[in-house]
């Protein structure tokens, strides 16, 4: 994302004597923050996903699929292997956006266990698990040291939304757990009093203070000993384990 503005900044900026270059593993290119849109219906796959040759050439901007796999900064130059190009190429300038690393290890049972927005496929398959839901406890969670608080976030409120008559009538439970405090999820935003009123109004259940540290097929665990359950079936899930969970949301 940061690496695509970037060109397309530079590109309308520098005149045609610049030669601008866009080195991606991925010859398409997939909008993260629209997938939580994808999943609920309200954008096509053509929204959130596009092929960068296509939208780069328009630019005039070189597109090189492939993977950078080393720098050298004193000759100016690095190694790219991919299908387009393997060798060294030369810069003058060079901007690195090669994003966040994900840590989904530190997590077992996360790929295999739950849903998730990493991908146009993953939310796909997450909106189609929310259309066949018939009732019972969902639970979505930010794992610690995540970065996404956002994204938790608006997937309560869609889910919510979603389901508000099955909430109204306690067919449908939605908790959101953070590793630590509100805050400190945002970063030390100052804004939670006005986000757990909003998770409050929509009967969104918010529980703090769970790192989670596995995923089972039936339940959350977290590195302090809370077992919470989650289901697909008709029953709620009973949250047990060794400490109890306070909830700090309006519980319906
Ligand atoms: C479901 C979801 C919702 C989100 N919602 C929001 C939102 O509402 N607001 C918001 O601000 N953010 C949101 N985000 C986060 C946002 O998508 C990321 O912060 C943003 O994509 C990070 O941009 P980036 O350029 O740093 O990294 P990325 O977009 O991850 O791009 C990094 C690129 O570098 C490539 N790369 C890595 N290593 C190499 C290498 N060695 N050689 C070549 N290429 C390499 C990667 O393949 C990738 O294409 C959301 C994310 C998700 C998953």
């Amino acid at each position: 994302l940061g690496g695509l503005v970037t060109a397309e900044l530079l590109s309308a900026a520098l005149g045609n004597e610049h030669q601008i270059t866009l080195v991606a593993p991925n010859r398409m290119f997939t909008f993260y923050p629209g997938l939580v849109q994808l999943a609920f219906g309200a954008y096509t796959i053509e929204d959130v996903r596009f092929d960068l040759q296509a939208r780069l050439s328009e630019l005039k901007i070189h597109f090189v699929q492939g993977n950078v796999t080393g720098i050298d900064g004193y000759d100016c130059t690095v190694d790219i292997t991919g299908d387009d190009y393997n060798g060294t190429m030369g810069y003058d300038f060079l901007v690195l956006a090669t994003g966040p690393k994900l840590a989904i290890d530190r997590v077992p049972g996360f790929f295999e266990n739950s849903h998730h927005l990493l991908g146009v496929n993953p939310a796909l398959r997450f909106g189609q698990a929310v259309q066949d839901f018939k009732g019972g406890n969902i639970v979505l969670g930010l794992c610690p040291d995540a970065k996404l608080p956002v994204a938790v976030c608006e997937t309560a409120f869609a889910l919510a939304n979603r389901f508000e008559m099955e909430m109204a009538a306690e067919d449908v439970n939605i908790r959101v757990i953070f590793p630590d405090s509100l805050e400190s999820a945002f970063g030390g935003a100052q804004f939670s009093a006005q986000l757990e009123k909003a998770f409050s109004k929509h009967g969104i259940n918010v529980l703090y203070d769970i790192p989670i540290s596995e995923v089972t097929p039936s339940e959350v665990d977290s590195s302090k000993g809370h077992r919470i359950g989650y289901d697909y079936a008709d029953a709620y899930a009973a949250i047990s384990g060794p400490r109890d969970v306070q909830d700090s949301g309006s519980r319906r």
